[in-house]
């Protein structure tokens, strides 16, 4: 079947993001997004609450820029070696045509070869993680492309990152940096720490990989909610 209209995809290298640093990005269109998320809308998406976030993922989502998912990964395919590559700074993974709670796994696979010269390549989904996601997820990251499950509560992400599935949990901004929850360790982003001069692109140290690009890390990696919607979505948190 042929990928639907809402696998446009935008890529930017380097980024002007400052809380990434001058690494690749990119976005999806609003319409890859799971109804499964909640933090859709107002209801605490950080994309749709940054000014200038939002009107480039409009564009984004209208056509207006951007490429379908083929040219997109050729383009990522280009990017120079050993470059860090965050994917899906808004939008989520591309929908199966077929059914719209399962990750197109055959369209994914292609972007996680296509990372293989890459230092590191990361993203994000709030897709469902049932057998079936799980399985892509696992597939594209022995590929080189790991794509952490996006939850808002402990309890499902420590879950998931018992069974290998890498985990991040979006919680009340008041939550500890370090804490154990159900024997699984939870991490805050160190670039969201009071003072911190980290992004994503010095994350995990000099020689290291960013923490939510390590596959196989013991530990659920944590954002407080913020931004304009962080108490829509601090209300999501359990
Ligand atoms: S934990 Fe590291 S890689 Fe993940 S968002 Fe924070 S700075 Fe970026």
């Amino acid at each position: 079947m042929a990928p639907a209209e809402s696998h446009r995809a935008a890529l930017s290298f380097p980024s002007g993001n400052a809380k990434t640093g001058p690494i690749a990005v990119s976005s999806t269109s609003r319409l890859t997004c799971p109804s499964s998320c909640s933090l859709a809308g107002d209801q605490g998406c950080y994309a749709e609450a940054g000014f200038r976030t939002r009107l480039h993922w409009d564009r984004l989502s209208a056509g207006r820029l951007g490429s379908t998912a083929a040219a997109f990964i050729q383009q990522v395919a280009a990017l120079p070696a050993g470059v860090m590559f965050r994917h899906c700074v808004a939008g989520d993974q591309w929908p199966d045509p077929a059914d719209p709670l399962r990750i197109d796994q055959a369209l994914l696979l292609k972007l996680a070869r296509a990372t293989r010269h890459l230092r590191a390549a990361w993203s994000y989904t709030h897709f469902p993680m049932g057998p079936a996601n799980q399985a892509t997820l696992r597939q594209a990251s022995e590929r080189g492309l790991v794509v952490n499950a996006s939850t808002e509560s402990r309890s499902v992400a420590a879950g998931l990152q018992r069974q290998g599935i890498p985990a991040v949990c979006v919680l009340p901004p008041d939550a500890p940096a370090v804490f154990r929850h159900e024997g699984v360790r939870f991490v805050a982003c160190p670039a969201t720490r009071p003072g911190s001069q980290v992004q994503c692109s010095s994350c995990g140290g000099r020689w290291g990989l960013p923490l939510c690009a390590q596959a196989g890390r013991s530990f659920v990696v944590t954002f407080p909610a913020h931004g304009a919607r962080a108490a829509a979505a601090a209300r999501h948190c359990s």
